[in-house]
């Protein structure tokens, strides 16, 4: 199903991204993630795409695989630094054999110490991309975005005006960065809003499991921690089932808040682990969450 058109039916949405695993123990582990997160019915799951030069063969296989064994609609990324155009042209014709609809148009990042430089041909932005996918495919595109600002971004002013530039290219819904303030989220939406953007804006949500691996994540990708989750965090660095636990619960507060002020769905980052996400969604689900009381 194309994501325009579930996000128009199923509200609130819950979706969920998984990355290709490297070997077959992997795969095992993940479809045995998704049948356990299946119940919960989600939207649309997504299948990330990495750097190398298996990244094209893994996800195309994974989203099919997803699509025509488990039936759910799937959202398949993509990234253009470093591709020759012919190569992304015959990714793309490969998606669109295996009957994927839904394409996260990405720009990806460069290997360390390298510029994101395009290849002969190929594209800079992720805004290049779109508009090429939608001149020549039938997906629905999708697109990133960040609430707290792009790492690179000069300033969140430029940030936000690619963004509108991206939107105008083609893309038909966008996912957030991982973030864990609301606050940042709404304000975002809000200049979003105001700067004309009208598509969809879906916030991406990431169940803290991993006391070292969550700064790994937010030095990575420029999101912030409020200062009384730091402290939390700090006070259990060295029980890794308290911040586990913590982690569930953060999420699902930060979750019910989101509905609740209107967000149209959670995407979550699964890190093809389902216990954390299957816990929150089964706990927004059963309460209602989105709704102002219990029901
Ligand atoms: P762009 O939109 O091209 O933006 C990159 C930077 O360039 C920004 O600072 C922007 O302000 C600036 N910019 C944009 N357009 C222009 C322009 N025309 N002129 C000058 N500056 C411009 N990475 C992966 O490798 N694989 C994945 O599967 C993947 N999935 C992701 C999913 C989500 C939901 C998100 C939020 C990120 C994902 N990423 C993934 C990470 C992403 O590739 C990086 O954040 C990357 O650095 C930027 O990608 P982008 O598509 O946002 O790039």
């Amino acid at each position: 199903m194309r994501i325009d058109e579930a996000l128009a039916t199923a509200r609130p949405f819950f979706s969920f991204e998984f990355f290709p695993p490297k070997d077959d123990a992997g795969e095992v582990a993940l479809f045995a993630t998704i049948e356990a997160l299946r119940p919960l019915r989600p939207a649309f799951v997504s299948v990330t795409y990495g750097a190398g030069g298996s990244a094209r063969a893994r996800t195309v296989g994974l989203a099919k695989r997803i699509r025509q064994d488990l039936g759910l609609g799937v959202l398949a990324h993509a990234t253009c630094v470093g591709a020759e155009r012919a190569q992304l042209r015959a990714l793309f014709d490969d998606l669109s054999r295996a009957g994927i609809e839904n394409v996260l148009a990405l720009r990806g990042d460069p290997p360390k110490g390298e510029a994101a430089d395009s290849a002969s041909g190929g594209f800079q932005h992720a805004g290049e991309l779109i508009a090429m996918l939608a001149r020549n495919y039938h997906f629905c595109i999708g697109a990133a975005c960040y609430p707290e600002t792009h790492v690179e971004a000069a300033d969140a002013q430029s940030d936000l005006q690619h963004l509108v530039e991206k939107v105008q290219a083609g893309a038909q819904f966008l996912i957030t960065q991982l973030f864990f303030d609301n606050d940042a989220y709404f304000a975002f939406v809000a200049r979003a809003r105001q700067a004309g953007i009208r598509v969809p804006i879906l916030p991406g949500v990431m169940p803290i499991t991993d006391y070292r691996q969550i700064d790994r994540f937010i030095a990575m990708c420029g999101a912030s921690i409020p200062p009384k989750l730091r402290v939390e965090l700090d006070a259990r660095r060295d029980e890794p089932g308290a911040v586990e636990d913590l982690g569930v619960a953060y999420a699902t507060l930060q979750c019910t808040d989101l509905l609740r002020r209107g967000a149209p769905g959670v995407h979550f980052y699964t890190l093809n682990r389902s216990p954390a996400t299957r816990a929150i969604v089964s706990a927004l689900l059963a309460a209602s969450a989105w709704r102002a009381s219990f029901s």
